[in-house]
C-alpha cells in the first residue's frame, strides 16, 4: 500500500549541478518524488544520468528565471552558477537567475503553499570584517564589482525569501553554505579544490591566486546535503537564515599542500594574481545550526574529503 502522506513531490532547481544532484539522490533514497528541473548551464546530464531510469525521478530542462507551473509540495532553490569564473562569464544572467529566479520559485510556492529552501551562500558575508561570521552579521560587499552579480544577487534572493514569509505567510528556510567541495564537481568548474586537485593529478601547476595566505573553511558535500535535509524538515516557525559549513580553516597554500600531498604529485606551487574583491578570510559561526538541526555537526573532516574526491577525479580521467 502507498503512504501518500508521507511521499512528497520535491522539486529541486539546479539538480543537474554539483551540489542539486547529491540533493536529489539522497531524497529518492528518502522515499519521495523528485522534480529536477535545470537548464544545463553548468550542471550536465552526467550528474543525473544514473537517475534518469529511477521511476520516481523527472528531469526537465528549463531556465527558472521564465515562469513555471507544477505541482510540489517542497521546492528547493539551487539553481545558480557557483563557480565566480561561471557567475562572471555572463554576470546579467547570473542576477535573473538568483533574482527572477526566486521571484518565479516563491510566487510557485506561493500558488500551490509548497516549503520552499534557499540555497543562499558566505558570500552575502562579502569580504568580512567579522571572523567568524554569524548570522547576524550584515556582511561587507561590493556592490558594483565583478563578484557583485552573484554577490547581490543571492542578497537580493533572501529579501525576497524573507518579503514572501512576511507578506504572504510562505514557509520559507534560507541557509547560508559555506564552501563546499566533493566528487560531481566539474573538473573545469574553476573552483579551487577541483583546480587543485586537476592540475595535481596532471603534474600541471598548481596556481595559488595572490600569497595564498586568504582563508576559507571547507564542508564535505554529504554534510551539507544532510544540512539542507534536516533545515527543510525544521518546524514552520524557523525559517534561518543558518550557516551551514565546515568550520576547520585553511589557507589556500595548506590546501594545496594537502592536494599535493594525498596525489603524491609532483606538480610545483605558483603564485599568480590575486582577483579583484576576492575575500581575505571565511569561517562559518554554526552555533545556531548545530541548535536548530537537530544535533547537526560536521562529520567529514578535510583530508578524508579530499581523499574521496580525488579518487572521484582520478577515475574519471581514467574513462577520460
Ligand atoms: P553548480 O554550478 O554545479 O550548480 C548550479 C546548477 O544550477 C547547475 O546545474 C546549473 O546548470 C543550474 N542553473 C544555473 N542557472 C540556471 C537557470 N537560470 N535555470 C535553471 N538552472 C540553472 O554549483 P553548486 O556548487 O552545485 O551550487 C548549487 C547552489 O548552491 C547554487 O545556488 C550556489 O549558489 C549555492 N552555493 C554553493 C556553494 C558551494 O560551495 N558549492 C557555496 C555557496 C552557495
Ligand atoms: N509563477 C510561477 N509559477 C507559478 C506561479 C507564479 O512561475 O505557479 C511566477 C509568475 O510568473 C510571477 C511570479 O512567479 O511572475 C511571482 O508570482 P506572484 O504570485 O508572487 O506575483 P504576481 O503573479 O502577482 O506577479
Ligand atoms: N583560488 C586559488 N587558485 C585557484 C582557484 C581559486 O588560489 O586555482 C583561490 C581564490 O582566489 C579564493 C579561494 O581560492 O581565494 C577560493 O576560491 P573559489 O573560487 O573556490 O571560491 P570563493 O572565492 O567563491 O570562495
Amino acid at each position: 500500500m502507498r503512504t501518500y502522506n508521507l511521499v512528497k513531490r520535491v522539486l529541486v532547481t539546479g539538480g543537474a549541478g554539483f551540489l542539486g544532484s547529491h540533493l536529489c539522490d539522497r531524497l529518492l533514497a528518502m522515499g519521495h518524488d523528485v522534480l529536477c528541473v535545470d537548464n544545463l548551464f553548468t550542471g550536465s546530464k552526467a550528474n543525473i544520468e544514473h537517475l534518469l531510469p529511477h521511476p520516481r525521478f523527472e528531469f526537465l530542462r528549463h531556465d527558472v528565471t521564465f515562469p513555471l507551473y507544477v505541482e510540489v509540495d517542497e521546492i528547493y532553490n539551487l539553481a545558480c552558477p557557483a563557480s565566480p569564473v561561471h557567475y562572471q562569464h555572463d554576470p546579467v544572467q547570473t542576477t535573473k537567475t538568483s533574482v527572477h529566479g526566486a521571484i518565479n520559485m516563491l510566487g510557485l510556492a506561493k500558488r500551490v503553499r509548497a516549503k520552499i529552501l534557499q540555497a543562499s551562500t558566505s558570500e552575502v558575508y562579502g569580504d568580512p570584517e567579522v571572523h567568524p561570521q554569524p548570522e547576524s552579521y550584515w556582511g561587507r560587499v561590493n556592490p558594483i564589482g565583478p563578484r557583485s552579480c552573484y554577490d547581490e544577487g543571492k542578497r537580493c534572493a533572501e529579501t525576497l525569501f524573507f518579503d514572501y514569509h512576511r507578506q504572504h505567510k510562505l514557509r520559507v528556510k534560507v541557509v547560508r553554505i559555506f564552501n563546499t567541495y566533493g566528487p560531481r564537481m566539474h573538473p573545469n568548474d574553476g573552483r579551487v579544490v577541483s583546480n587543485f586537485i586537476m592540475q595535481a593529478l596532471r603534474g600541471e601547476d598548481v596556481t595559488i591566486y595572490g600569497d595564498g595566505s586568504q582563508t576559507r573553511s571547507f564542508c564535505y558535500v554529504d554534510d551539507l546535503v544532510e544540512a539542507m535535509i534536516r533545515a527543510m524538515g525544521t518546524d514552520d516557525g524557523f525559517t534561518g537564515p543558518v550557516n551551514i559549513g565546515n568550520p576547520g580553516e585553511f589557507s589556500m597554500l595548506e590546501l594545496a599542500q594537502q592536494v599535493i600531498g594525498i596525489t603524491g604529485s609532483r606538480s610545483r606551487i605558483v603564485f599568480t594574481p590575486l582577483p579583484a574583491d576576492d575575500p581575505k578570510q571565511r569561517r562559518p559561526d554554526i552555533t545556531l545550526a548545530q541548535q536548530a538541526l537537530g544535533g547537526w555537526t560536521p562529520q567529514v573532516d578535510l583530508a578524508t574529503g579530499l581523499r574521496r574526491t580525488i579518487d572521484y577525479f582520478r577515475a574519471g580521467m581514467g574513462e577520460g
